[in-house]
């Protein structure tokens, strides 16, 4: 990697910059531990704006470590449901338990305890380390990567390991004492307001754009390299609403793998018929009143596609069927059952409100 001058300014550039340009957001405003914990694992997948009425909405109802540590499981999901990627929110309440058991309800100001804890990776260690506790510990995520490999005019792979430990040895020696929470908040916000990815970075608008390697050769628009992308593996279904007067049934996924014990309508492999909707309720042990369908929907994940037809199936009654099936009022599904917002176009998740 050629080595390039002047980085050591960055900080001198970036941090004024980021002080009179910095969105205000809750956890920057009181930035305890346990906020940035909060936010971090929020934002390891979701964007700022979509996170922040989850983040306001958790921080009401479980507002410290002790909190969630004790929360069911239900109110956890509920809070969660809508963010996807449920395992975060187990993780984080397994980490607030240990935070309780182990450090007496303090998370620990230190960079090995913090990697410690389940669902905090290098990235979110590092950001809570600086953040929370001013510690010099880089946080190294896709929006700091894509930055320096524009700063350095870089050709490497983002998912480089060794890429991306070079960029953490830069920024752990360029970070200033006494400063370091707002440098990591920096990098990250460079990264996500100005630095954008897929060729539009916004240059003109720069802080540190006297130093960018790719602006000075006129690469940023090809920096830094396009990886391939895996493809998506692709599901068919059926959602079947099955309902018997107000009511419409959920079933719970399993404890393990994708949505992880979340409430689903119940579903059928591939693109059944009309005939063959009904034909599978009956043998469930439905009678079935009318069968109308529903405006086919799709619902993409990181790895997988589901593509989704629907039918709304009414019953002549609840009994009969499956005795593990729930069934539920709008209202119930609204404040009691966690349902993912991939059958959105089916059965609205609803929030607390
Ligand atoms: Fe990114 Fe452009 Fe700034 Fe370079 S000058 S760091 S490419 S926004």
């Amino acid at each position: 990697m050629p080595e390039r001058q002047g980085l050591e300014a960055l900080p001198g550039l970036l941090l004024p910059w980021y002080r009179a340009h910095a969105r205000r957001l809750p956890w920057r405003d009181s930035p305890t531990p346990y906020a940035v914990l909060v936010s971090e694992i929020m934002l390891q997948q979701t964007r700022v704006e979509a996170a922040l009425p989850y983040f306001e909405r958790f921080m009401a109802e479980l507002p410290d470590f002790e909190a969630l540590a004790g929360a069911d499981e239900a109110q956890l999901l509920k809070l969660w449901q809508g963010l996807g990627y449920y395992s975060r929110a187990r993780n984080l309440q397994k980490a607030a338990q240990l935070v309780v058991q182990r450090h007496g309800g303090q998370l620990p100001a230190d960079l090995r305890a913090l990697r410690a804890l389940p669902g905090v990776g290098d990235y979110t260690a590092g950001a809570v380390a600086s953040i929370a506790f001013g510690l010099p510990a880089a946080a190294v995520d896709g929006n700091v990567l894509r930055v320096f490999a524009r700063l350095l005019c870089s050709g490497e792979s983002l998912s480089s390991p060794a890429f991306k430990k070079e960029v953490a040895r830069r920024v752990e020696g360029l970070m200033p004492k006494g400063q370091e929470g707002d440098f990591t908040q920096a990098l990250m916000e460079l990264g996500a307001t100005v630095c954008l990815p897929n060729g539009r970075p916004l240059c003109e608008a720069c802080p540190v754009r006297e130093l960018c390697g790719a602006a000075c050769e006129g690469r940023q628009q090809e920096l830094p390299v396009r990886q391939e992308k895996k493809a998506r593996r692709r599901e068919q279904k059926a959602v079947l609403l099955l309902c018997a007067g107000e009511l419409t049934a959920l079933r719970r996924r399993p404890d393990r793998g994708l949505l992880a014990g979340l409430w689903e309508p119940v579903t059928l492999p591939g693109t059944p018929d009309e005939a063959q909707v009904r034909r599978a309720v009956e043998e469930m042990g439905g009678a079935v009143r009318q069968l109308v369908p529903l405006p086919a929907a799709k619902h993409v994940f990181t790895h997988v596609e589901w593509h989704m037809t629907g039918w709304r199936v009414e019953l002549e009654s609840a009994r009969g069927l499956d005795p593990s099936l729930v069934w539920t009022t709008e209202r119930q599904r609204r404040e009691q059952y966690a349902v993912p917002s991939a059958y959105r176009a089916y059965l609205k998740p609803s929030r607390r409100r």
